[in-house]
């Protein structure tokens, strides 16, 4: 295996001595495909097709840390397994988390030390509501003094550390997190006009889905987030800015990481999240926006009322397979028609689909016709989203003449489409900006033959 890829390399003229494909390039290759959980023809395919296209010398020497390290780099998704029943306890203190229990499995644990449900009520309001929003056990007024004490013994308030704030010119804030084991998270908060603010959750540290035009991606997958460092981020987001920006109407899952790789966790904290007696946002107010898994999706649509996002960002499997990966595991017509099929029997909801507009990439206007076709008989609505460049990034944003020309082609055939333009990027606070690179980065992939005149462009 290591010959065939290192022949291919070599015709490609990436790599002339065969000792330098080493074990270390294949094995990130092969985690990288066994983390999408690639079926195996494609992950030979995947292996000898030359899919890693290595750009210079320097990306090849980020490569050669990969064989030491390619296992913290995209560890197995099992080590991460979401927390089993209800309640999660550290291991160094064995206390509960509380941000990381329902309301039910709340209740459950405070009868289970002796105390009443009504207490347990109590207690959710003081982490949620009324602009309370409790960090320790000082905070909880007007409880029981031996419940409070019983809290204090078993229980933990906070899922993250505060580590500092950016703010960018146009009023966007970036909240970085230090998590319990030294990873940094990132998470923004976006002010808008008609009294609508919203916060821009992670659900992973990194992404294993090697979207090529996203920086989180680049990163690799670190680990998933647990619910309650999930939840935490809108409780830290309304307690730190609501005074600055107002009050917090919406949730975007469009931080670091894909949603529905974590999908156990991101559907117990997005049901946090929208409980009336707690945080209540409104579940047409919380958006989880997905690369595109198939039967997680399916899976979201029947266990959770939020809003659906889903990142479509090219018309043809050819351009989506090399921008997205992911597409080499589900492909557009599969992903479409489960949306045609699932939102078939649901009530007046509707997909929002995300279109990153990448010059010369996906933003011919046989594109936009393209697109309205795939959307046919799908509720949707389309949000074409200006790209928002990082260092090292080989994509250019579409012009905003041609966004609107394109926008007008979605109109004129019928579709809702909505315009993003970037927010937050003078602190890379804006979509697809978000993360740290470390010395090893997620794969470039080989860039199809006609599109590499756009791309050069931008070099
Ligand atoms: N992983 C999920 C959610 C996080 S990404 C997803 O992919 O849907 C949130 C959105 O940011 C997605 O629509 C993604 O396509 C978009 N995005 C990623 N990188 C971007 C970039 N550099 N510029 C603009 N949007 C980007
Ligand atoms: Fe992951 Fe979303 Fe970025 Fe793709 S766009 S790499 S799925 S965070």
């Amino acid at each position: 295996m290591v010959l065939r890829l290192s022949s291919t390399m070599r015709r490609l003229g990436i790599i002339t001595n065969p000792a330098a494909v080493t074990p270390t390039l294949i094995s990130s290759t092969a985690s990288f495909a066994r983390n999408l959980n690639l079926p195996s023809p494609l992950r030979n395919h995947h292996l000898t097709s030359s899919i890693c296209f290595l750009k210079s010398r320097s990306l090849l020497s980020s490569f050669s840390s990969f064989s030491s390290s390619s296992a913290a780099y995209l560890p197995s998704l099992d080590e991460f397994a979401s927390t089993k029943g209800s309640v999660r306890a550290r291991d160094d203190n064995k206390k509960v988390v509380l941000k990381g229990m329902s309301y039910a499995s709340l209740q459950e644990w405070v009868e289970s030390h002796g105390f009443r449900p009504g207490q347990a009520m109590m207690l959710w309001k003081r982490l949620y509501k009324d602009n309370i929003w409790a960090q320790d056990v000082d905070q909880l007024e007007g409880l029981n003094k031996d419940f409070k004490r019983m809290i204090g013994e078993h229980a933990e308030f906070g899922a993250l550390s505060f580590k500092d704030v950016r703010s960018a010119s146009d009023g966007t804030r970036k909240i970085l997190f230090t998590l319990d084991d030294g990873l940094v998270i990132e998470t923004v908060v976006i002010p808008c006009d008609r009294g609508r603010t919203t916060v821009c959750v992670s659900s992973q540290v990194g992404c294993a889905m090697n979207c090529q035009f996203c920086y989180t991606g680049r990163m690799g997958l670190k680990r998933n987030l647990t619910a309650a460092e999930i939840v935490e981020q809108a409780v830290y987001a309304r307690r730190l800015l609501s005074h600055e920006v107002g009050s917090i109407t919406n949730v975007v899952f469009m931080g670091m990481g894909e949603p529905f790789h974590n999908i156990e966790n991101v559907i117990k904290a997005a049901n946090i999240m929208v409980d009336e007696n707690g945080l209540h946002f409104s579940p047409r107010k919380v958006t989880v926006s997905t690369s595109g898994l198939v039967p997680q999706l399916k899976r979201f649509l029947r266990e959770c009322n939020c809003a659906l996002a889903v990142s479509l960002n090219a018309t043809t499997d050819e351009v989506r397979n090399w921008i997205m990966p992911i597409n080499r595991k589900y492909k557009l017509s599969l992903l479409l028609e489960t949306l045609r099929e699932e939102l078939s029997s649901m009530h007046k909801y509707k997909v929002l689909f995300e279109y990153v507009m990448l010059a010369g990439v996906n933003d011919r206007m046989e594109d936009a016709r393209r697109l309205v076709e795939l959307v046919q008989g799908i509720p949707c609505k389309i949000n074409l989203i200006q790209f928002n460049p990082h260092s090292g990034s080989q994509f250019i944003p579409t012009d905003e003449d041609k966004m609107i020309k394109f926008r007008n082609v979605l109109a004129e055939g019928g579709c809702t489409v909505l315009m993003r333009f970037s927010r937050g990027n003078d602190q890379m606070a804006a979509c697809g900006q978000l993360g740290m690179l470390g010395a090893t980065q997620a794969p470039v992939m080989r860039v199809p033959e006609q599109f590499r005149t756009a791309l050069k462009a931008s070099v």
